[in-house]
């Protein structure tokens, strides 16, 4: 049984004050909840203020991205040994707001993933198709690349902290969900990419997110699947009490 994994993508939202104001209204609500396994992934700057008022709760902290670079003359860039240091113990590669919007390559997200894995950090890296490529039945063709490109050169014991999350972009913030079959079926492509690169083990064993308009509402439906082992949420996670019962679908 995979232990399913419900993570929070703030993106570019909340203060470090309104991130601790969400940990006070969130924390009651899940402090007995052992069932699944959550991480909050708010901005850099708020990172330090979520750690510290999590405090001792087994809730994880990740980024939202990651320089592939161990630490250099890189303006803007944050280091995988840096996000260690303020608390992290996950991080965001691949979403597809950084690949559509500022041009992240396949490349870039296997060199970011390979970083994070030596760096001790557990990657959650996104994997999707937009709506063209899924109206030309190029979605298999999509995912088979993305994957087999991110995880090239990984051994399957370095990938074993490895979390895929499947988000076809044309669910992400438009109210759209992948049906359970659309989800099972990538999920499948990719588990089968995940056993070529890593073994049969390392790939029966990962953990592949649903993550594309995920509300209260679906939660349910979504996360009975077999297939899915858990959520990346955008919008829904913004609100604690929405995010909470999500949490508790
Ligand atoms: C996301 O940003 O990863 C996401 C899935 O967003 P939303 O839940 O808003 O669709």
């Amino acid at each position: 049984m995979r232990k399913k994994l419900i993570a929070a993508n703030w993106k570019m939202y909340k203060t470090p004050t309104e991130a601790r104001e969400y940990i006070a209204a969130f924390l009651p609500q899940v402090r007995d909840h052992r069932r699944d396994d959550i991480v909050l992934c708010p901005t850099f700057v708020c990172i330090p203020a979520v750690v510290a008022a999590l405090g001792e709760s087994s809730i994880g902290v990740g980024g939202q991205d990651v320089s592939w670079e161990k630490e250099g003359p890189y303006t803007g860039e944050v280091s995988a040994h840096m996000l260690r240091a303020v608390g992290c113990s996950h991080v965001i590669i691949g979403h597809s707001e950084r690949r559509q919007l500022f041009g992240e390559t396949d490349d870039a997200v296997n060199r970011k993933l390979k970083i994070s894995l030596t760096s001790g950090l557990q990657p959650i890296v996104c994997v999707g198709e937009v709506l063209a490529e899924r109206e030309a039945g190029l979605t298999e063709d999509v995912l088979r690349r993305q994957c087999g490109i991110a995880f090239r050169d990984i051994s399957g014991l370095e990938a074993v902290p490895l979390v895929v999350a499947y988000e076809p972009v044309w669910a992400i913030g438009t109210g759209k969900t992948a049906t359970p079959e659309m989800a099972a079926d990538a999920h499948s492509v990719i588990r089968t990419e995940a056993a070529k690169a890593f073994g049969d083990q390392v790939a029966q064993n990962l953990r592949i997110l649903y993550g594309g308009s995920v509300k209260p509402e679906n939660a349910t439906a979504l996360m009975s699947q077999p297939e899915i082992d858990g959520a990346l949420v955008g919008g829904a996670s913004l609100d604690p009490q929405s995010f909470a019962r999500i949490v508790k679908y």
